[in-house]
Parts: structure tokens; C-alpha cells; sequence
């Protein structure tokens, strides 16, 4: 298959988009670290890496805005929220276009991604009065018992180049009404949505009026600099999104000096399709899941369990979805399936691939797609059909790659559905309700997100989003996500004219 080339210059419609959206040139010509678009793989921009000085005094900029930002009431701090919002609705053709530019993604996702930006606000405005605490009753009369809940100061956001924007949204908009400060080092491969993002933010900043200079900044560079964010003694809580290989380093180093961390890591998803399945329901399901975003979700699906007896009405409709796919440049045509982010993406599926070969594997697709940009990675979608849960099966690989397994014994499936590393997300297609249940119950899925008759990918904001296991532990967006990004303080209140002590200790001088 080869896709007629292009006749709109990528380079000077990103340009063009960053014009329209605000971002000074001064910020993305002339420096030392090209960014590339993977729909072409042409040099867009060359953006200036932060040396360890102008890092460091960024966050400590943030460091000072933090101790007034802090004191601002939290419904105030919500109308900064409000108003990014609306900044973001107003230039939401531009961002998620400059997303679909830079990360790959077909239109819809793209701006799919900004509405994701766009709905994090409105939640984070709302919560931005219910930043509740309990009251606990207490033993000692006369007395009460509460918890309030402070801002914790510079948060800081690492980001992964296949959601370039809304994990940055995630976790800023609720750091912000929680009253701290933020400073962002994003994707070293999708930097300039971030810088259209901060201008976006800036606009609403200077709308709002009185926030405090340094609110949120960002870092550029690679993991290098990150490791500055997360050595920074002034930041008490790093949001970090990413490989598992990249939690590994981070977890650790914070851990040694007591910050807290977030870690939204890599994913290794499944699904089961039941004897009683809506097979059409699943059928679309798991396209979506197993092939979307070119399969570079973290909530991706990537392993798939299908009972006996369906096997064969399913997997074969699966494998002509999968031949039918079409696959092609984002910006210039309807196709499903965008680029891979670069050549390293594309070596570890093929190598993937090989291994999957080696373990008995049947491959589908996996093939490099002709295009006219020989520096862009296009692939078709890969279906394997495997033996046994094996090899490359047990390890996220970051690319569009479903491998099917048949089963008999829901027992066993559900010991190899949690038998892998990772465990963000996963999925039951079944009608029957004892299978669902168990799916959803202590003994079933042990993933942070566990659906039913709906895929593995596709999350609302409004749920907590993570994973456990090797994907990390940590929790973003929705429900109490909050808390994460603020100190809890217990506060006993003695409004008697005695001093009783707890568990009746005496203690009289
Ligand atoms: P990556 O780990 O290569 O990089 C992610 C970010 O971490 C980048 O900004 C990078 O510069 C930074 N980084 C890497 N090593 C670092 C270090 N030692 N110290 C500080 N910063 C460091 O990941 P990627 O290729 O951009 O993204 C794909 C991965 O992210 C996949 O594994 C995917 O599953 C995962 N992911 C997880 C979630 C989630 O919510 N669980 C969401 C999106 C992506």
C-alpha cells in the first residue's frame, strides 16, 4: 500500500499552528534539540535543552510562587482552572492538531486529547470546593477531631510523548486548585505541544490576574533533565509517566530523599471473551484497543484470551479487521492507524515479532507500510496467534502487536490474565454474571482498571486512573486522585477547661 505524498509542508503548517496558538519563535528556533514529526519523520523545530542551571532555576521559581499561590482561597484558584479551560476550547482545532503533528494520532484522537485537557478543568473548578476533610469523633470530651488538607508546593509532571498534553492537564489543573505550583518536563519527542500548552495556560494566567510569576514552567530536554526535577529538593511530589524501565530510575530516587512519586507506567492489557460474548460488541472492542493510537496507548490491548468455543467465529473476523485496517498518514487522509513515534518503535516490534516467531507464534500483518517519507514508521497492525502466554507476550512492546490465546478453564485464564508484570487496565466481554462479578471481584483481575463489555483503552477523567503492580501504583484525574497532590494534616481542637490525655494515660505534675 503507498499513500500519495504530501502537498502541504508539515514544517510550516506546525509553524503556522504555533503562530495561531501564540508560542514565541525564540523558544522552538535555533536551539540544540530537533523535534521531529513521526507522520513524516521531518525536523519540525530545534527547541533550546534547559542546562542544569536554568532548570534548577525554574523550580526554584515555582518554589516562590508556590508559598503565595498557596494562600490563595481554593475556589479562587479555581477560576484559573476555569479559565484555562476556555483558553483550551478556543484554540482546540489548533492543539489537537499540532498533537496529531506531533505524536501521530488520526484527527479524532488528537482532539480527543484536548477534550480530555478541557475536561480535567471542568472537574478540577468543581473540586475546587470540595477539597474536603473528615471530622472524626474523638474519645477526649470536649474536644474535636479534623483533617485538613494543605497544598504540598512544586509539583513535579514527567510525560510520555504518546499523550503528550492531557497527562500534563491530568495532573496540573487539580496541583493547581490544590494550590501548588508546577513545572512540566515533557516528552523529549512531543516538546512543542507542551510549549502551545504552557502559552495556552499563560493566556489564562494573565487573564486571572494576580498569580504569582513562576507558576508553571517547563523544562526542556531529555531524561537528563527530568533527573534534575526529581533530585530538586524543593519538590516534594513528582507525577511521573512512562516506561516501567523509566519507574524503575525515577521511584527509587525519589524514595531517597522521602518524595512522594505518581508513577503511571507501562501496561501489558488483556481482555477475555467468554462463551456468552457479544462477539460483534467485542469484535469492535478490541480493534479499538489492540490497534488505536497504532497501538501506543499504555491502556493498549495487547493480550487476548478467547474461549474454545467461540475461538473460531471470532479470531477469524478479527484477522480481517486486522487485514482491512487502514493505515496511513493522519494529517491527509481517514486512515485508522497513524505512524509509530520513530524507528526505535518499529525495531522493538520486529524483534518482538521474531520472538514471538520463535515461540510458535502465527503472524498476521507486522509489516512496514510504503510511504513517500522514508524517515516515518508505518506499520500494519500484527495479530499473533500464540501456543501459550510466552516470550515477548509477558513485556509491554510499545507498538501494535495482539497476541491471542485460546482457553478452556476460566480459572486458568484469570491466573494468566494477572500472571505478567504489569497491571493498569483490562477487560471481560462476557454475559454472564457470575463471570463478570468474579472478573471485578478480589479474586479476579488484579488490575488498576478492570472493565466489562467495553475495551481496555478509552478511560474517562473521572474515575482514578493507574495501574498496580509494575505499572506503578499511582493514581491521577478523577475521584480522590486529588489528594495525592496535597499533605494531610490532623488537627485536635481542646475546647474544654481540662486536659484529659488519650487512652487515660496520667500524667500529673
Ligand atoms: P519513556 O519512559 O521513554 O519516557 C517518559 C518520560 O520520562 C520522558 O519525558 C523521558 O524524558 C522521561 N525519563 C526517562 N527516563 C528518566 C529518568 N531516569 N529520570 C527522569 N525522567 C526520565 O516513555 P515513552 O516512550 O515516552 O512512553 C511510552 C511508555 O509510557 C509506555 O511504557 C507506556 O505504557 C507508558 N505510559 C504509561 C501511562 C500510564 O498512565 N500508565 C500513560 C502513557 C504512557
Amino acid at each position: 500500500m503507498t499513500i500519495a505524498a504530501r502537498t502541504v509542508n508539515v514544517t510550516q503548517e506546525t509553524v503556522a499552528l504555533l503562530d495561531k496558538i501564540g508560542v514565541d519563535k525564540a523558544l522552538y528556533t535555533g536551539g540544540d534539540m530537533a523535534s521531529y514529526s513521526p507522520v513524516t519523520g521531518e525536523q519540525l523545530a530545534a527547541l533550546k535543552t534547559d542546562s542544569r542551571d536554568a532548570a534548577t532555576a525554574k523550580i526554584e521559581k515555582a518554589a516562590r510562587a508556590f508559598q503565595a499561590w498557596r494562600l490563595v482561597p481554593a475556589p479562587k484558584r479555581g477560576e484559573l482552572v476555569r479559565l484555562l479551560g476556555e483558553e483550551l476550547r478556543a484554540v482546540k482545532t489548533e492543539l489537537g492538531r499540532l498533537v496529531s503533528i506531533e505524536a501521530g494520532k488520526i484527527p479524532s484522537e488528537g482532539l480527543g486529547e484536548v477534550q480530555e485537557m478541557i475536561d480535567i478543568c471542568d472537574f478540577a473548578v468543581g473540586l475546587s470546593r470540595q477539597l474536603y476533610g473528615l471530622t472524626i469523633a474523638t474519645e477526649r470530651p470536649g474536644h474535636r477531631m479534623m483533617e485538613t488538607w494543605h497544598p504540598l508546593g512544586v509539583v513535579g509532571v514527567i510525560s510520555a510523548f504518546n499523550f503528550p498534553v492531557a497527562v500534563w492537564a491530568w495532573n496540573g489543573a487539580l496541583a493547581l486548585v490544590c494550590g501548588n505550583a508546577v513545572v512540566w518536563k515533557p516528552s523529549e519527542k512531543t516538546p512543542l505541544t507542551a510549549l502551545a500548552s504552557q502559552t495556552i495556560l499563560q493566556r489564562a494566567i494573565a487573564r486571572f490576574g494576580d498569580a504569582p510569576e513562576g507558576l508553571s514552567e517547563v523544562l526542556i530536554g531529555d531524561r537528563a533533565v527530568g533527573e534534575i526535577l526529581v533530585d530538586h529538593p524543593k519538590v516534594p511530589v513528582v507525577s511521573a509517566t512512562g516506561s516501567t524501565r523509566m519507574g524503575r530510575e525515577v521511584g527509587p530516587r525519589l524514595a531517597r530523599r522521602f518524595a512522594r512519586s505518581i508513577l503511571e507506567l507501562g501496561g501489558n492489557n488483556a481482555g477475555i471473551v467468554c462463551p456468552s460474548a457479544d462477539l460483534d460488541m467485542a469484535l469492535r472492542a478490541i480493534a479499538f484497543g489492540a490497534m488505536g493510537t497504532a497501538g501506543q496507548r499504555c491502556t493498549t490491548l495487547r493480550r487476548l484470551f478467547v474461549h474454545e468455543s467461540v475461538y473460531d467465529q471470532l479470531v477469524p473476523r478479527l484477522k480481517k479487521a486486522y487485514a482491512n485496517v487502514s493505515v496511513g498518514n493522519p494529517l491527509e487522509t481517514t486512515a485508522l492507524v497513524g505512524p509509530l513515534i520513530d524507528k526505535l518503535a518499529f525495531d522493538g516490534m520486529q524483534k518482538a515479532l521474531g520472538e514471538a516467531k520463535a515461540h510458535g507464534g502465527a503472524v498476521n500483518g507486522g509489516e512496514r507500510v510504503a510511504m513517500p517519507h522514508d524517515k516515518a514508521y508505518y506499520v500494519k497492525p500484527a495479530l499473533v496467534e500464540m501456543p501459550a502466554q510466552v516470550g515477548p507476550v509477558l513485556e509491554e512492546t510499545f507498538a501494535p502487536i495482539l497476541y491471542v490465546m485460546k482457553y478452556t478453564d476460566f480459572d486458568k485464564v484469570i491466573e494468566d490474565h494477572n500472571a505478567v508484570g504489569a497491571g493498569l487496565s483490562s477487560s471481560i466481554f462476557t454475559l454472564d454474571l457470575r463471570e463478570a462479578e468474579r472478573f471485578l471481584s478480589a479474586d479476579g483481575s488484579d488490575c488498576g482498571i478492570a472493565n466489562v463489555n467495553i475495551g481496555t483503552s478509552g478511560a474517562e477523567i473521572g474515575g482514578a486512573f493507574g495501574g498496580e503492580k509494575e505499572t506503578g501504583g499511582g493514581r491521577e484525574s478523577g475521584s480522590d486522585a486529588w489528594k495525592a497532590y496535597m499533605r494531610r494534616a490532623t488537627n485536635t481542637v481542646n475546647y474544654s477547661r481540662a486536659l484529659p490525655l488519650a487512652q487515660g494515660v496520667s500524667f500529673e505534675i
